[in-house]
């Protein structure tokens, strides 16, 4: 059985201080009525206050980071390293979205390296995977993303694998208000694990968890987490807004 993981990916929004105040409101209406495994990745700079929070008000949440180098110390101005965010209490990592592609050139080779450091690290990795509208209406989006799949994961090995989790995010249905449909979303899904028990023992591949994310609200959760190869959801947006994000969790 995997349990249900939604994941809020705060991107780069809230200061330290409104994060608290967003934890504070969390709080005083937390309710998980599914049994969700629920995760908050704020930006770096809140992740100490967020932590103190979610100890101190006993939210039953995980932490995440958005990202991370994969050298665990050294002359890489601006970078953060596994083993800062390990003494922060981060349990899990967002990798290779595709802000980190488009923005920052992530390539599937950085982040493979960036996987295979946060597993020796102890951290676990929620790795994005998704394809342009392009690529899409060329009818290519199945080999793009498995092939995505492949590449990220080149070396990981079986025990590595069993602590994946897999964000299927269609680029043109992140931030844009336009979600795939439940059936083409589950479908990729369906796909993903089907390569997942190419690549590893099918108990593996039918334990790793595979969300999906692009414009996730209150009014199209329920559907998806209802299909069979859907297991929770990485939200961007609607994880800033408490109700929204209660609404979400409690589908
Ligand atoms: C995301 O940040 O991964 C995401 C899916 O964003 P949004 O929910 O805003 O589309």
């Amino acid at each position: 059985m995997r349990v249900p993981f939604i994941a809020g990916n705060w991107k780069m929004n809230l200061t330290h201080l409104e994060a608290m105040d967003f934890l504070v409101d969390l709080e005083s209406r937390f309710e998980n009525k599914n049994g969700c495994e629920i995760a908050v990745c704020p930006p770096f700079t809140s992740i100490r206050s967020v932590k103190t929070l979610l100890d101190e008000k006993k939210i039953e949440a995980s932490l995440g980071a958005q990202n991370m180098f994969y050298e665990q110390s050294g002359a890489y101005t601006g970078e953060i390293s596994p083993l800062m965010l390990k003494a922060l209490g981060v349990e899990y990592v967002i990798l290779g979205h595709s802000e980190r592609r488009q923005y920052f050139y992530e390539t599937n080779g950085l982040v493979n390296q960036k996987i295979k450091s946060s597993i020796a690290n102890g951290i676990k990795p929620i790795l994005c995977i998704g394809e342009t509208l392009d690529i899409r209406e060329r009818g290519e989006a199945e080999d793009f993303v498995l092939g995505q799949l492949k590449e990220c994961l080149d070396g990981i090995d079986q025990d590595a694998a069993a602590l994946l989790t897999i964000a299927y995010e269609p680029i043109w249905a992140i931030g844009t208000g336009k979600t795939a449909t439940v059936q083409d979303a589950n479908g990729m899904c369906s796909r993903i694990r089907g390569k997942l028990s190419k690549l590893y023992k099918d108990k593996t591949a039918e334990e790793i968890r595979i969300q999906y994310g692009g414009s996730v609200k209150p009014s199209n959760i329920s559907e998806l987490m209802h299909a069979s190869d859907i297991d929770g959801a990485l939200v961007g947006g609607a994880s800033l807004k408490v109700d929204d994000f209660l609404d979400i969790i409690n589908y």
